[in-house]
């Protein structure tokens, strides 16, 4: 039987797959579409991401592909400048289209042996005690332990398993595609400039050979979302938002996107997962969605590896909603919160300026980046120590990088002391015996997916804290 199986190959079921496979699951993924898309979504990568990357021995394929650019302006497009000293090794956002990361990731999850089915729609499941059987489109039946939803945000999974979505519907749409235009390049960026200054969800970005990424408010909200809009569409809105269409012609794609906001109740049901759009939809405001699914797939892989591998604790796997749910809505939230700052109407404009005002603060400013590059999150493991639950940035030890330690996958024991054991956990839990200037504790414990699950220098305080994550000592 398979262990896993993974219902959509977008970037949340191909990273899944990633962290499957480092810990031997045998994991397949359906894809229904035969092709990987083509029309571009996500523009980047924000830090949390990167430094993911970055513990996968992934980061160098990225930054080969991408462009590094600064953190400032990131929230409802206000412009302020990266705050200083944020903390972490990777502060800045890595432009990348999604397209290239969804390749670099199939690429990682083929070299891993994890195997990719284009072409297969998963139509219908259900579930016992042992298993999961899921129905195809073509009529064939598959079964594994367990079946993870990375559908997008119109699920599949989700409506099978009857998962309440609870949200709001879209209230303003966007147009986006790329396409030519035929009006000079120092023109187009005047007219630009001029009604960004009070249409936020406007723009024409040039991508070199006269083609523009095109940005523009739409009429309505259209019945359909699938039906992609014409190129007439997008001609009528530029001139009734810009008063000129810009001569655009030629598109390469056109798509339109909503402002619904909507999360899933549950996360688990049994045997079924949900992860990245399949659980939560929201407004693209400061580039989180592609960076929220891969951060579920981190943070379910090894939780679901332990499951499959027989040595989870109690509990372990019920984490994954418990940490998770809280993260996406507060993405939902601070998304939300973005529309209405770029809302036109005069009330929101008054809000805008006010928090313009209150983003000069250096710890407002912050604390926004924080959160929109997800390095402010934290689980709640109970109280204690103030970097329990958080994850630990990179820091430099004496025999290198305490990331270049994490690309297996592994719980690990970074013990500046010296006197500390694993011992019991060995298989599971890598123990580095060093020291970094950056880090003022004795030692830290942390889990697979870089997160802090004990401080200290006691080791009967160790042993109290392995089983929660790595289940009982072997041996
Ligand atoms: C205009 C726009 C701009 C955005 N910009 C950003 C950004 O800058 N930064 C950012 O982080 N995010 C951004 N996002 C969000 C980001 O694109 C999504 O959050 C991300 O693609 C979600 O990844 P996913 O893998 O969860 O879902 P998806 O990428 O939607 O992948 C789901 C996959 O499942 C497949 N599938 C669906 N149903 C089935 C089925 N029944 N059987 C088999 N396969 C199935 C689909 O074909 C698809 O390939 C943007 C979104 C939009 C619309």
């Amino acid at each position: 039987m398979i262990d896993v199986i993974v219902a959509g190959a977008g970037p949340t079921g191909l990273m899944l797959a990633c962290e499957l496979r480092l810990h031997g699951v045998n994991v397949l993924v359906l894809e229904k579409e035969t092709e990987p898309a083509v029309y571009v979504r996500a523009l980047g990568l924000h830090v949390r991401s990167i430094e993911v990357m970055d513990q996968r021995g992934l980061l160098d394929r990225f930054l080969d592909q991408g462009k590094k650019y600064p953190l400032g302006s990131f929230f409802a497009g206000i412009d302020k400048p990266s705050p200083e000293r944020l903390d972490t090794a990777h502060g800045y956002v890595l432009g990348i289209p999604q397209p290239t990361t969804d390749r670099l990731l199939a690429e990682r999850a083929a070299e891993l042996g994890a195997e990719v089915r284009r072409g297969v729609e998963l139509v219908g499941l259900s579930q016992d005690d042992r298993g999961v059987s899921v129905e195809l489109a073509d009529g064939r039946q598959l079964r594994s332990r367990y079946l993870v939803g990375c559908d997008g945000g119109r699920s599949t999974v989700r409506r099978l398993l009857g998962v309440g979505f609870p949200g709001e519907p879209a209230t303003v749409e966007t147009l986006l595609g790329e396409m030519a235009a035929t009006m000079p390049a120092d023109e187009v960026a005047a007219v630009v400039a001029e009604v960004r200054q009070t249409q936020k969800r406007f723009g024409l970005g040039p991508m070199g050979d006269g083609v523009y990424r095109v940005v523009v408010p739409a009429e309505g909200v259209a019945e359909d979302r699938t039906t992609p809009p014409t190129l007439d569409e997008f001609r009528q809105q530029l001139r009734a938002v810009a008063g000129t269409d810009f001569g655009v012609h030629s598109p390469r794609w056109l798509s339109r996107f909503g402002d619904a906001t909507r999360q899933a109740e549950r996360y688990q049901v049994g045997r079924v997962l949900l992860a990245g759009d399949a659980a939560h939809i929201h407004p693209p405001t400061g580039g989180q969605g592609l960076n929220l699914g891969v951060q579920d797939a981190f943070n379910l892989g090894w939780k679901l590896a332990a499951e499959v591998n027989g040595w989870a604790p109690d509990g372990l796997l019920d984490s994954y909603h418990t940490e998770r749910h809280p993260v996406a809505a507060d993405v939902l939230n601070n998304t939300r919160a973005q529309m209405t700052l770029m809302s036109t109407e005069p009330g929101p404009q008054a809000v805008r300026r006010l928090m313009s005002e209150l983003m000069d603060f250096e710890q407002v400013n912050r604390h926004l980046i924080e959160k929109i590059t997800a390095i402010g999150i934290r689980y709640d493991f109970g109280g204690g120590h103030e970097l329990l639950g958080r994850r630990l940035r990179d820091v430099e030890l004496k025999r290198g990088r305490l990331y270049g330690l994490m690309h297996a996958g592994r719980g690990l024991l970074l013990d500046q002391t010296g006197r500390l054991s694993v011992d019991g956990w060995a298989d599971l839990v890598d123990h580095v015996a060093d020291v970094s200037e950056e880090l003022d504790v004795p030692a830290v414990l942390l889990r697979p997916d870089g997160h802090v699950a004990w401080v200290g220098d006691d080791q009967q305080e160790l042993l109290g804290a392995l089983p929660r994550w790595f289940g009982a000592p072997i041996g």
